[in-house]
């Protein structure tokens, strides 16, 4: 068998990541279509620097939303006069909140402000300069945010944020190889990423921000990610890697909602309420409705791209755990794959998803969907012109 790096969910072994042909994820145990095959916490997440700009009011640590559902409608549909129903649908507590007793920094709970000061935020606490712009960390988070506007794919957070957790590390190699783990691209190809996440004055501006990163937040132990070279690695780590993450205390209100108990008159006019909300919406805020952010997750990175995947990536929670779920029964030894590509990606024609799998993810897919479509003489010219019209 194939040399593998074993691992452990909740104790029992439930997957492995093969190093047979390139990275994969591979079953270690049956699971019938609906099984939740594992779940897990990144290694490191960072809410998107406008979403926090523009008051998407999120958890420090694990991103949950802060609003509660009523406040997160309001202030979308910029109409303070929305009175949501069932108010005890929706799970904020603002009781339960905590603050960094430093830099007064919000957590949904003194769980997550705990875990956030064990990890990373002793590192990284700016104390009462925390809101005041011209700190050099707010400087460097402030020449992102005019370098990458949204809709964000990235954040110069995950990089900060994981130089603060090895600067804070009792040991230091272990948090290190944690993150080596990570596939690392070849050189030209994470120009390519750095292009893809700056746009075209990328040289410049990856210049600016990596002697800006050297001269407020060095480590030493990490010295080589403060080279061009250096650099270039981590924004294609975040790049290929960071996951996406939204959260809302709307969509978890109406989650909520759907498990009450309700007459049919009672529940036609609830759900009336509720289309007429996201019309209100999507007219005020268009797509974006939820706290964003992304995350490093060392199970579900290692899972390869199919255009036909056999399980899909849920965050069950409200927060930042990722919940990988098989789509169909899946036998031990079978490998897990997962979409790179939302569910509207996939429905493109072969040219299109490759294209955009190819500029994103740097490979090309030789999934069983895309071999057969490549055999198929009836990919037609209308095809090809939707590839000409594409712009990832
Ligand atoms: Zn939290
Ligand atoms: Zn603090
Ligand atoms: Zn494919």
């Amino acid at each position: 068998m194939a040399a593998y790096m074993e691992t452990e969910c909740e104790g029992a072994r439930v997957v492995y990541i093969s190093s047979d042909k390139g990275k994969g994820l591979v079953a270690q145990k049956s699971f019938k279509s609906g099984d939740v095959i594992l779940e897990e916490k990144p290694l490191v997440c960072a809410q998107f620097s406008w979403n926090e700009l523009y008051k998407y009011k999120a958890c420090e640590f694990c991103l949950k939303s802060l609003e509660n559902a009523e406040e997160m409608v309001q202030r979308l549909t910029n109409d303070p006069s929305i009175v949501l129903p069932f108010p005890e649908c929706c799970e904020v507590d603002a009781t339960k909140f905590a603050f960094c007793p430093q830099c007064q920094v919000l957590y949904c709970s003194p769980h997550c402000r705990d875990a956030a000061l064990n990890s990373y935020h002793q590192a990284l606490c700016l104390g009462s300069s925390r809101e005041n712009p011209d700190h050099p960390l707010n400087q460097l988070i402030n020449q992102w945010r005019s370098f990458h506007y949204p809709p964000e794919t990235g954040s110069i957070m995950l990089i900060i944020k994981t130089i603060a957790m090895i600067k804070q590390a009792k040991s230091k190699g272990a948090v290190i190889s944690m993150f080596s783990t990570f596939v690392n691209s070849v050189i030209n190809e994470r120009e390519d990423i750095a292009h893809k996440l700056l746009g075209a004055q990328f040289l410049d501006q990856r210049e600016i921000l990596r002697s800006m990163l050297a001269e407020v937040f060095f480590e030493e132990s990490v010295q080589e990610w403060y080279t061009p070279e250096g650099f270039n690695s981590l924004f294609a780590l975040i790049g290929t890697n960071g996951q996406g993450i939204g959260t809302s205390s709307f969509s978890r209100w109406v989650k909520a909602t759907e498990r009450l108990q309700l007459g049919d008159a009672e529940k036609e006019q609830l759900d009336d309420t509720i289309d007429k909300l996201y019309e209100r919406l999507e007219e005020v805020s268009g797509s974006f409705l939820d706290c964003e952010g992304s995350g490093l997750y060392q199970l579900q990175s290692a899972a390869n791209h199919s255009c036909v995947p056999n399980a899909e990536i849920t965050f069950p929670h409200g927060d930042h755990t990722l919940s990988l779920v098989a789509l169909e029964d899946i036998q031990p030894d079978e490998e897990i794959t997962i979409s790179y590509l939302g569910c509207c990606g996939l429905e493109r024609g072969r040219h299109s998803r490759q294209k955009a799998l190819k500029e994103n993810y740097l490979f090309t897919c030789n999934c069983l969907k895309c071999l057969s479509q490549c055999d198929d003489a009836s990919i037609t010219t209308e095809e090809e012109e939707e590839l000409e019209e594409d712009d990832y």
